[in-house]
Formats: structure tokens, sequence, C-alpha cells
């Protein structure tokens, strides 16, 4: 992506997700995307976790109207050029979000981009989202996604289907779009049995693949983070969501070859390389 001259006011972009103590995931991994990339990162905390290299030992939600002053703060002073949600941790949080999204101008009819990251929870299975807040997720958020990006795991609580091949993947990828997504993206890293890492992208109309080489590492944490914030830095510059997911791709690819290990779990992505 091109990058602003020295003094120039970069791309700003937008990320309404939590706070990952461990500096892996969630904010963190958003923040450290937005700026290796080039662009200044604005940030709505929805949560605070406590969580380290072994998992999220639980977490503290900031109030839904602190959520949506936040983004109010930002965009109406700063200005964005798309904006991102990871985990937002409740029902009322979504529906805040979803109410300021609209109000100003952020997917759905808006002029702004937004990449929805549906996290659910984390790859150790931590939750990090209330299970009676997926109905909301699926009626007030989807709707007004650019492009959702779930990963299997969140496929399966959000449509019901259990992606095991190319054939339930498709199904997959048109249950999301039926949920009013303009895009779906279904990613393909957690066929663990699978040599491939095969996401795929739907619009109502076309399948697109991004099929790159499986990075075997146990160091994968704030990959799905991190793709979504770089598919947002993408969107930002203009470019069509195939191409955003195209480079975010490349960008979590790299980041998984160069990952690193952190204390007695999983290290994170490190896409710096
Ligand atoms: N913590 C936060 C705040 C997150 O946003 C996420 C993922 O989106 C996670 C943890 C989980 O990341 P992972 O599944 O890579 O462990």
């Amino acid at each position: 992506l091109p990058t602003a001259e020295p003094g120039a006011t970069p791309r700003r972009v937008l990320t309404i997700a939590g706070s990952d103590s461990g500096g892996g995931a969630g904010i963190q991994a958003d923040m450290r995307t937005f700026a290796l990339l080039g662009l200044h990162g604005c940030v709505a905390v929805t949560a605070v976790t406590v969580q380290n290299s072994l998992g999220v030992q639980g977490f503290q939600e900031i109030e839904p109207e602190t959520v949506a002053a936040q983004m109010r703060s930002v965009v109406t002073d700063i200005g964005v050029g798309a904006a991102k949600t990871g985990m937002l941790a409740s029902a009322p949080i979504i529906e805040a979000v979803a109410k300021e999204c609209v109000g100003l101008g952020i997917g759905g009819a808006g002029s702004v981009p937004l990449v929805v990251d549906p996290v659910c929870a984390s790859m150790h299975g931590d939750p990090l989202l209330a299970t009676e807040a997926l109905d909301t997720l699926r009626s007030a958020l989807i709707p007004l996604a650019t492009v959702v990006t779930p990963n299997l795991d969140e496929v399966a609580l959000i449509t019901g289907i259990q992606v095991v091949d190319q054939q339930t993947q498709r199904a997959a990828a048109r249950s999301l779009h039926a949920l009013g997504a303009r895009w779906a993206l279904v990613k393909g890293g957690h066929l663990r049995s699978s040599t491939h890492s095969p996401d795929l992208l739907f619009d109502g109309e076309n399948f697109h693949e991004f099929d790159h080489p499986r990075i075997d590492t146990t160091h994968d944490h704030g990959a799905g983070d991190t793709l979504a914030a770089a598919t947002t830095c993408a969107l930002a510059h203009g470019h069509s969501v195939p191409e955003a997911i195209g480079f975010a791709k490349s960008w979590v690819t790299r980041g998984l070859e160069a990952a690193y290990p952190l204390g007695a779990g999983h290290g994170p992505v490190n896409p710096l390389w």
C-alpha cells in the first residue's frame, strides 16, 4: 500500500475491538498492522481482556454508550476511510456499535467500508462473545458488513454449517451473504487437516478463492485480527474487496512465517518481517 510523505496526514482507520494484555491479538494486533502499513489507527475499546499466551483469564466490558462515544469522537473529528469490528463481547455493545455505524455512515449504505470480524472465542476456546449475542450479531451487525470474515468455528456458530470441504464452504458463504453482508469470506485456515489454507469469498454471484500454502505453526495468535486489519487498510486506500482480501491474505501468510514463540503458549503472528 502507498505510504504518506513524512508530515502528511496518512489514511485513517478505526478498530472497534477488545484489548489483549498479551499484545498479540485484538486492538494491539490491529494497531500494529495499521502502523506497519502506514495508516493512522483510531480505537473504540469494547472490552479489556486479561490474557497471555496461555489464554484469556477474563475480561471486563466497556459501557455500550462509551464504545459508541469513542466512535463518534474520532469519526467526527479525525475521519476514517474504513472501519473494522473485532471482539464485541455482548449484545448491548453490538447494538450500540451497529446503531452508531448507521449514524456515522459506516457500513451498509454508508460510504465507509466496514469489515466485521465476528470474534466469538479465542483459539483456546475461551468465550469472547456472550452466546445470547449471536442473534444480535446476525440481525444487527452482519447486515452492515462490507465484508464479514469468520473462521470455521465462527461460521458454525453463526450459520450452523460445519465446513468440512469445498461444498460446505460454499454453502456457508451463501448463508452468510443471505444474512446481508455485501461480501462473505469463509476462512479455511482452521481446516487443520488441509495442507492449504483455502479462503472463499462470495458476493452473492461469484466465488473468489484465495489459496495459500498452510503455514504449520502453533504461533498464530491474532492471525484473524491481522487479516481483518490489513483488509481494512486496503479498503481505506480504495481497493475492491477481492483486492483487499488478496493483499491481507499475503500479509498474514508472511506474519505466520515470521511468528515467534512467546510465553508458554501460543506466540503471535509477526507481519513486520
Ligand atoms: N483477544 C482478543 C481481544 C481478540 O480480539 C481475539 C481475536 O479476535 C482473541 C483474543 C483471540 O485471538 P486468537 O484466536 O488468535 O487467540
